[in-house]
């Protein structure tokens, strides 16, 4: 989904009282969000805390149970998810075939 600024989240800033924490979306309950930039950071980190927002709302995280925390923040920080292994199917230990989980090669040595 499309969110437009003005219409579907509403771009607010205010001091958090930290530095650690760029930007925090909350839900306005009806669809719409208020987005919310920490002035105690530079603009830089404001913006980097905006996209992350944006990412969270236009994936759905707000809605969706089929993933964890961990993978939203993940995927909203520009990253990709890597799956827990599925550990047994069928007796055997089994591990997801993905190209992005790294593996290490043994040369013997
Ligand atoms: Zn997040």
């Amino acid at each position: 989904m499309r969110y437009y600024e003005g219409i579907d989240y509403f771009v607010r800033h205010m001091p958090f009282g930290c530095n650690t924490i760029f930007a925090w979306a909350v839900s306005l309950g009806d669809g719409t969000f208020d987005l919310w930039l920490n002035d105690d950071c530079c603009p830089k980190k404001q913006m980097e805390g905006l996209r992350h927002e944006l990412v969270h709302l236009e994936e759905n995280h707000f809605y969706r149970d089929d993933m964890t925390q961990e993978q939203k923040e993940s995927v909203a920080w520009g990253n990709q998810i890597i799956e827990e292994p599925s550990l047994l199917q069928n007796g055997i230990l089994q591990f997801p075939l993905r190209n992005e989980i790294p593996h290490k090669v043994f040369t013997g040595t």
